[in-house]
């Protein structure tokens, strides 16, 4: 069984991607801006909109979940899986006068769960203190072996989440706002993400700390005005050279403006 990963979006306007076996496809957040956006991506990226069978949303920012990807996931009866922190608060925000009773709402706690083929591990992360929000390692059988892949945004601080990281085999990290970009043009939300240059020493510490190597690493959530992917992939390549730690893996960064090709993890 081959496991595959594509980012259909992800920057500081509409973040989500997808993951997935011959048998399974779980999506990372559903931040699109429209029913009409996000069934189209989908169909575009993933072949069709019924390959999809899980939704799990980090936290409830309008770039991550919003009331017409809600009705998506509603009328296309994908699962959907949000921290029990955060379930009042999806409704308040998105759930309108649009009642919702058909949504597969699945809320869990600190235990992994089983969606398909993946064993999915939240973590919690820091970000907005009134947003809690969640990162995820999934854990999933192929032809290769077992695989780990580890999906986080929206982050604030690294060391409480490194463990989740390390000895992944693919990691989705975000690498937010180079810092010269951000002092021409603050912003004050830029406090609760991840800057290119603290990006880069986490990713240089947790390999450092792996023995199961990551063979591919993927960039996101890059801001579509305080950052390129040029220099946030200089930024890591700086890091391990500096660190004089080898980087032989596969480096992207996802196109803030656009989707990512296949990347093939097992
Ligand atoms: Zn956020």
């Amino acid at each position: 069984m081959g496991l595959y990963f594509k980012s259909l979006c992800s920057s500081s306007k509409a973040n989500c991607v997808a993951l997935w076996t011959d048998n399974t496809c779980i999506l990372f957040d559903a931040g699109f801006t429209s029913m009409r956006k996000m069934k189209n991506e989908i169909s575009a990226h993933l072949g069709s909109t019924d390959r999809v069978d899980a939704v799990l949303v980090s936290h409830v920012h309008a770039d991550h979940i919003s009331h017409y990807p809600l009705k998506v996931i509603e009328n296309l009866s994908y699962e959907l899986y949000i921290s029990e922190a955060n379930v009042d608060l999806l409704k308040q925000r998105f759930f309108r006068r649009h009642g919702f009773n058909n949504l597969k709402l699945n809320a869990f706690g600190r235990e992994p769960f089983v969606v398909g083929d993946f064993r999915v591990e939240p973590f919690e992360i820091e970000h907005n203190p009134a947003f809690r929000t969640f990162g995820f390692s999934l854990i999933c059988d192929t032809d290769s072996g077992e695989k780990k892949v580890t999906l986080a945004t929206d982050l604030c601080e690294t060391d409480s989440c490194k463990k989740y990281f390390v000895d992944s085999d693919f990691i989705f990290l975000e690498s937010n706002h180079d810092l010269e970009m951000l002092a021409q043009d603050p912003n004050p939300n830029s406090d609760y993400h991840l800057n290119n240059p603290d990006s880069a020493r986490f990713l240089c510490d947790v390999v450092a700390s792996s023995e199961n190597k990551p063979k591919h690493v993927v960039l996101g959530h890059l801001s579509e005005k305080r950052n390129l992917p040029n220099i946030a992939l200089r930024e890591v390549r700086d890091a391990f050279v500096r660190a004089g730690e080898m980087l032989d893996f596969d480096l992207r960064a996802a196109e803030p403006r656009g989707n990512s090709p296949v990347i093939k993890i097992a």
